[in-house]
């Protein structure tokens, strides 16, 4: 992407999505001609469920075009309020749910609320891909707590607690992980929670965007510590759930003055998002998980059968993620190594370029979720895809030499 003096320094330092440029890659190389298999983008392949797209037309039928309160229409922050009671035994009042274009900007609205220039985000590694961008974009600064396979990809208490400093202003975290699919236990998270105890001044931004897509337990999430539920900002959406992705549906549940703070901002910048989605998303959260449970059934078959392939791969380690769609591969064995025209794979983004250019599979090199003895690929495909997939991904690193 390209910078340029006349550009502010503010989108100069930024750097491009990279999950979102592989993909683009990916579909321009396919607009060739070329058979790609996209495993670049977390997003369902599954088509939106029928009944939310029935309420959609219906919003439209009854004239649901105009601007939306800033927050969200009152119906759908109160099936937010209804689902965090029945699905997650959390109390929360309308007034602390904010709605916004996506999870990715309740996420954004959050940091720009809180973070001052200098303030310190705690981010263990690996993390989703915008997580410290932005942070940059706030002018705060990222800490990162490192995991590896090794111990599932989960931090410690201890770890936290030595990342802690008096200018630590938030930690933030998914569980279920993008990219790895870790998740944490209630003991786990009551464990983190005891440290933040002593830390008065930390919040915590827990992403639960894939509360759903959890094959160990059900979700548990840090919000539940009474202790520091008042410091928790909850980031969920609609879009893995419920196949929404462009729809653009997401929504914190905070404490009011925060909520009230991502209303203000969200009020000068994007106003409320889109009005048709918002009376969609009311019907998917009041009719419950019928869809989502038979897509999990799917990413259930779909992760055994990557894992299976995987481990049959030379050179490459992998774990069993516990949620999400991802798996998250250790494959630093191939840097050094070379691809047919002599060029040495130097690190992750060139072997996903080289997986790319040569296997016409799309992943994301692991250097931008901040870790970069690895990739990422996202199961939301077909079986027949990703048995493909597996099989060129398999013969492009056999031909490194
Ligand atoms: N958080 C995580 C961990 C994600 O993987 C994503 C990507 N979908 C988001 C937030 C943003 O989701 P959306 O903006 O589509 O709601
Ligand atoms: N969250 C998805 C991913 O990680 C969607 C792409 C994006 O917004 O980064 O691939």
């Amino acid at each position: 992407m390209s910078t340029s003096s006349y550009l502010s320094d503010r989108i100069n330092n930024l750097s491009e999505s990279a999950t979102l440029k592989m993909t683009k890659l990916g579909r321009e190389l396919a607009a060739k001609g070329v058979n790609v298999i996209s495993l670049s983008v977390g997003e369902p392949d599954f088509n939106t469920p029928e009944h939310v797209k029935d309420a959609a037309k219906k919003a439209l039928d009854e004239n649901w075009t105009r601007y939306s309160p800033v927050p969200g229409y009152p119906e759908l922050r109160q099936a937010i309020v209804n689902k965090l009671k029945t699905e997650n035994n959390l109390d929360y009042d309308i007034s602390q749910i904010v709605v916004s274009t996506g999870a990715k900007q309740s996420l954004s609205n959050v940091i720009l609320t809180l973070i001052n220039p200098g303030d310190e985000v705690i981010i263990p590694t690996p993390y989703w891909v915008s997580y410290s961008e932005m942070v940059v974009l706030a002018e705060g600064k990222s800490v990162f707590i490192s995991t590896e396979i090794d111990n599932n990809f989960k931090i410690t208490p201890a770890q936290l607690e030595a990342a802690i400093t008096p200018k630590t202003k938030l930690f933030m975290f998914s569980s279920p992980n993008n990219p790895t699919g870790t998740v944490y236990s209630k003991d786990e998270l009551a464990a983190l929670a005891k440290v933040f105890e002593k830390h008065p001044q930390v919040f915590i931004l827990s992403d639960e965007i894939y509360e759903h897509i959890n094959f160990v337990d059900k979700h548990e999430s840090i919000a539940q510590f009474d202790s520091i539920k008042d410091r928790v900002i909850i980031i969920n959406g609609f879009s893995k759930a419920f196949a929404m992705t462009g729809w653009r549906l997401g929504y914190i549940a905070a404490n009011k003055t925060i909520a009230a703070a991502n209303d203000k901002l969200q009020g000068q910048t994007t106003s409320g998002t889109c009005s048709i989605s918002q009376r969609a998303g009311i019907v998917a959260y009041e009719q419950g998980l019928e869809s989502v449970n038979k897509m999990k059934e799917a990413f259930a078959r779909r992760r055994q059968l990557v894992y299976d392939l995987l481990r049959d791969i030379p050179g490459v380690r992998t774990n069993l993620p516990e949620g999400a769609f991802y798996f998250f591969p250790e494959i630093s064995s191939f840097f050094g190594k070379k691809d047919q025209d002599g060029n040495i794979i130097k690190n992750s983004s060139d072997l996903a370029l080289y997986l790319l250019n040569v296997g016409h599979v799309a992943t994301v090199g692991g250097d931008s979720f901040g870790n970069d003895n690895y990739i990422r690929l996202s199961y939301a495909a077909s079986d027949e895809s990703l048995i493909e997939a597996l099989k060129r991904i398999k013969a492009a690193l056999g031909k490194l030499a």
